[in-house]
């Protein structure tokens, strides 16, 4: 069987990356290491937190809301001065905008954002990255359904009103062999490291005393033991007592934000995002692609008449995958998280088991990514005639000057006029493929080739 052909098992590759460089593999836990049932896990954290909404005294109706997993998707923002949840590309621009259940029309749209665009404002803004936020984004809504629609309330644009009290959207929103010890599958465990302060300042780093679960008092100051537990930390105190260098690390992780992006910024690290949601993504995508087809050629001929058409496709799409669509697309624009896939996840897949598919030494290749103009220009094509007659490039016209040209150098002191084209390969192109890399490559390679003759004198 071709496993790479099997696309649930497969590894997919925004940057080049070979594995024979990577010296240490570290891994998150929740949602990474340990996967949760879905959507049994979600609905009992949305229970839960109907009750104790209901305890600190939200009306009683609330429990009635059952937990919905077709609404929402991953990476939604929520605009706490609205009450609204949005699916926004890359640049902020709204796709889909839900006020409660009611998807708000265009105009509306409109109205509370111009030009259909918000800023990442912090104070605002929460976004719902991680699968832990998904019924949290559920119950968001079902909350502004509620006190939008009950009869009990008044409606403002950033709330809700009851007689004298105020009840602002913000407000709403405050509130395997099952005998081998699982430390035995890592040289090092860190709990409590309180990433993304990992990745820059950290905290302190401690032992914990296994038998108790209970933090040794004091500072731990190295080195750090297979067997032993420890809390906390910071990223700089760690890579030196394992004596890692940034580009060493190969870190797998389901936070976008706390695991991918500050460790490949502050870092450097190399990275594997974890997107459980792919399993479904996939399905939809090899299932439905006459869908995507028809919007692909519908662009293509993009006019007014083909506007509510590519409306209409793009809506049968987007419910295919759920109520508020793909978690990396709508129609044929791509959201914020997806940007932050391409921008700092060098690998994705749905599980860290894929990884058991790849030998140590696979080079992962990123496929080519075509700019516009190289996507629609197809090599053959040629330019218009009208345009070719005004527009003359006689490159070899020119090269050959070029070549002809002859260094006159009587009094000069430049030593040279021009620059001269590399005859040979001058340096790497891809990324994985460093100068610090070859270095490290043959010291490891050297230091591969000492083990293997100790160990075969041992033998
Ligand atoms: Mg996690």
């Amino acid at each position: 069987m071709n496993f790479k052909n099997y696309f649930f098992f497969r590894i997919f590759v925004n940057r080049s990356l070979h594995l024979e460089n990577i010296k240490f593999y570290g891994f998150d836990m929740d949602y990474t290491l340990a996967e949760y049932k879905s959507p049994q896990y979600e609905k009992l954290g949305f229970d839960l937190v109907k009750q104790y909404m209901v305890s600190i005294g939200y009306p009683q109706e609330i429990l009635e809301f059952v937990y919905d997993p077709t609404f929402a998707v991953r990476g939604l923002w929520f605009d706490s001065l609205y009450g609204n949840l949005l699916k926004v590309d890359a640049y902020g621009n709204i796709l889909v905008c839900v006020h409660g259940f009611e998807f708000l029309k265009h105009s509306r749209v409109y109205e509370l954002y111009p030009n259909k665009f918000i800023t990442l404002d912090e104070s605002r803004v929460y976004v719902l990255n991680t699968l832990f936020n998904l019924p949290e984004t559920y119950l968001l809504a079902c909350l502004v359904d509620f006190f939008t629609n009950s009869k009990d309330y008044n409606i403002t644009d950033t709330g809700v009103k009851c007689g004298e009290l105020l009840m602002s959207y913000k407000s709403i929103f405050q509130p395997e062999d099952p005998h081998k010890d699982w430390k035995t599958y890592f040289d090092i465990v860190v709990v409590d490291a309180r990433k993304p302060l990992f990745f820059s300042e950290g905290t302190i780093l401690r032992q914990i005393d296994t038998t108790t679960g209970q933090l040794r008092v004091g500072v731990h100051t190295g080195p750090l033991q297979n067997d032993q537990v420890y809390s906390g930390g910071s990223c700089d105190v760690f890579t030196k007592f394992i004596g890692a260098k940034g580009k060493d690390v190969l870190y797998v992780g389901d936070h976008i934000f706390g695991d991918i992006l500050k460790s490949k910024k502050i870092r450097g690290w190399r990275t594997f995002l974890i997107i459980p949601e792919l399993v479904r993504e996939l399905h939809v995508w090899t299932d439905k692609c006459q869908l995507f087809n028809e919007l692909q050629s519908l662009d293509v001929n993009l006019g007014e008449m083909y506007k509510a058409a590519i409306r209409d496709v793009t809506h049968k799409m987007d419910m295919a995958y759920g109520m508020m669509g793909s978690l990396f697309r709508s129609g044929s624009r791509q959201t914020f998280f997806s940007s932050q896939v391409v921008r700092y996840a060098d690998l994705y897949a749905a599980t860290h088991l894929n990884l058991l598919y790849y030998p140590f030494s696979y080079m992962f290749r990123a496929p080519a990514m075509l700019l516009p103009h190289e996507s629609t220009v197809a090599h053959e094509q040629k330019f218009v005639t009208e345009l070719v007659s005004q527009v003359e490039i006689p490159v070899e016209e020119e090269e050959e000057k070029r070549d002809k040209k002859v260094l006159e150098r009587s009094q000069s002191q430049i030593p040279h006029v021009r620059p001269a084209t590399p005859q040979s390969v001058t340096h790497d192109h891809d990324e994985d493929f460093s100068d610090d890399d070859s270095d490290d490559k043959t010291l490891s390679k050297t230091g591969e080739k000492l083990e293997g003759q100790s160990a075969s004198e041992l033998l």
